[in-house]
C-alpha cells in the first residue's frame, strides 16, 4: 500500500463568505468528519501550516496581497459578486496556499508517497491580482511557482476535474513551458474561459490544455478524454510532480454544475493520474481541493479518491467503455495542440 497524507485542520472552518453561500464552512466539517472514519494503516495526518507572504507573491500581485491583507478589518468585505470574506478569511486562505504546499513538503521529502490537502477557500479562479469565484489566493499555482522556484523542479503538471475553468491558473502559467495546465470542465460555464483556442502563447506555446465539455458527460466520457488526451500529454511533458486541482462539483449532485461524474468516475480518474505518476514522475502526487459543493457527492468522491491514491498502482486499468459521445472533443482538443505533442 502507498503512503498517503491528508492535510487538513479545523482552522479551515473560520473562512465564512455570508449566509445560504455554497462555499460554506459545513464543506470541509463533513471532510474532516470523513476523514475521522478512514482507518487506512498507511494515512498520515498533517496539520498545515500557514504559507508565508513571500509565498503567496510567488503567484500574486504585491498590491492584491495587501488588498487581501487588509480585508481583514471588515466582518464583511465584497471582492467581486460572489467572493466575500469575513475578519478570518485571510489567515485562513493563508492556511488554505500553506496546506498544499504542505502536502507538497510532504511528498518532495518523502514522508508520503502522494497526499492530499482538504483546504479552503479553494483557489484556481484566484487571478495574479484579483479574488474571483469563491478563490483568495491560487493555492495550486502557488504551490507549483513555489515547487520550480524554492525546489528546483523543472517541470509540474496541473490537472484540474473541477467543473469549471481554473482561469486563474491558465492566466499564472499561460506563457510558461514548467508548467502544463490541463483542465475538463463544463463548457459553455463559468467563468467562461476555457475553449480549445486557449493554448497558451509565447514560450507557453501549447502548454495550456483545455477539454471543454458539453453538460451532460459523466465517468465514461471522462475516462475517455483522460485515456485519450490527458494521459499521453502528461505522459509526453514528463512531469517531476503532478499536482491535481480536485474539485467535485462535476459530482453528478452537485448544484453548481451539470456533469454526471460519479465516485467511481473520480477514482478511476486518479487510477489513471497514479499510473501516470508511477511511470514518470515516482509516484509523485498532490491533489488539493477545489469546488465540491453537495456534502454527500463531495465526501463520497474524496473519499473515493483517497482510497484510490493508497492503493498499489500494478493492477490492470480498464479502457474506456462507452464514451464515444467524447470522441469529437477529443479530436477538436487533439486539433489545437496535437502538434505540440505528438497527438497525431
Ligand atoms: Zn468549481
Amino acid at each position: 500500500m502507498l503512503k498517503t497524507a491528508i492535510v487538513t485542520d479545523r482552522a479551515y472552518l473560520a473562512h465564512f463568505a455570508g449566509r445560504s453561500h455554497p462555499e460554506r464552512p459545513e464543506r470541509l466539517a463533513a471532510l474532516l468528519t470523513m476523514a475521522e472514519q478512514l482507518s487506512r494503516d498507511k494515512l498520515i495526518r498533517i496539520a498545515p501550516r500557514a504559507a508565508t507572504r513571500d509565498e503567496i507573491a510567488l503567484a500574486h500581485r504585491e498590491d492584491y496581497v495587501d488588498a487581501v491583507v487588509g480585508s481583514a478589518e471588515f466582518d464583511h468585505f465584497d471582492f467581486d459578486a460572489d467572493t466575500h470574506t469575513c475578519r478570518e478569511s485571510y489567515q485562513t486562505a493563508m492556511l488554505s496556499a500553506g496546506g498544499v504546499l504542505t502536502a507538497m513538503e510532504a511528498v518532495l521529502d518523502g514522508a508520503a508517497d502522494n497526499a492530499f490537502a482538504m483546504v479552503r477557500p479553494p483557489g484556481h479562479h484566484a487571478r495574479p491580482d484579483r479574488a474571483m469565484g469563491f478563490c483568495l489566493f491560487n493555492n495550486v499555482a502557488i504551490a507549483a511557482k513555489w515547487a520550480i522556484k524554492r525546489r528546483g523542479l523543472e517541470r509540474v503538471a496541473i490537472i484540474d476535474w473541477d467543473v469549471h475553468h481554473g482561469n486563474g491558473t491558465q492566466e499564472i502559467f499561460y506563457e510558461s513551458p514548467e508548467v502544463l495546465y490541463v483542465s475538463t470542465h463544463q463548457y459553455p460555464h463559468y467563468p467562461g474561459t476555457g475553449s480549445t483556442r486557449e493554448i497558451g502563447a509565447g514560450a507557453g506555446l501549447g502548454y495550456i490544455v483545455n477539454a471543454p465539455m458539453p453538460a451532460g458527460f459523466g465517468d465514461d466520457e471522462y475516462i475517455l478524454v483522460f485515456d485519450e488526451l490527458v494521459m499521453p500529454i502528461v505522459r509526453k511533458f514528463r512531469p517531476e510532480l503532478i499536482i491535481v486541482s480536485a474539485g467535485f462539483d462535476s459530482h453528478y449532485r452537485d448544484p453548481l454544475g451539470d456533469m454526471r461524474v460519479t465516485e467511481r468516475g473520480f477514482a478511476a480518474m486518479t487510477r489513471r493520474v497514479k499510473r501516470l505518476a508511477a511511470e514518470v514522475c515516482g509516484g509523485r502526487i498532490v491533489a488539493a481541493l477545489e469546488g465540491g459543493y453537495d456534502l454527500e457527492g463531495l465526501t463520497r468522491s474524496a473519499s473515493a479518491v483517497i482510497e484510490e491514491l493508497g492503493r498499489d498502482s500494478d493492477e490492470e486499468i480498464a479502457a474506456a467503455s462507452g464514451g464515444e459521445r467524447a470522441g469529437e472533443l477529443v479530436a477538436r482538443v487533439a486539433q489545437g495542440v496535437g502538434r505540440f505533442w505528438d497527438l497525431g
